[in-house]
């Protein structure tokens, strides 16, 4: 059983948030939506195609606001994906596939 930080985004074990101390957390529910991974803006695209193609639907947000990044340049833009708790499970899957640094992975189904 999973429980939903609505303040954090996150998909949890226990019913109190780790990161920002928030109790009685509800139950994940399907539709509700779950930070997966930050990656760097090349990493990110890589990840947004296979997600595609695995039709999991998620919503890539820029860590850094529009004027920073002009700043810094678009090498430094981070981007936080959020799926839906429905795919979470699916969506970690293909995160650790992608950028697990074993390499050797194992193929049940
Ligand atoms: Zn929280």
């Amino acid at each position: 059983m999973k429980y939903y930080c609505d303040a954090c985004r996150k998909a949890i074990d226990t019913d109190r948030c780790p990161v920002c101390g928030k109790t009685r957390l509800h139950a994940a529910e399907p539709d509700d939506l779950c930070f997966l991974t930050e990656k760097e803006q090349i990493l990110s695209g890589m990840l947004a195609d296979v997600l595609k193609q695995n039709e999991v639907p998620f919503i890539g947000e820029n860590v850094l606001g529009a004027g920073v990044a002009l700043k810094v340049g678009p090498m430094f833009e981070r981007v936080r994906f959020y799926v839906f708790f429905n795919n979470l499970s699916v969506a970690e899957k293909i995160v650790e596939e992608l950028f697990s640094k074993g390499g050797e992975n194992t193929d049940d189904n």
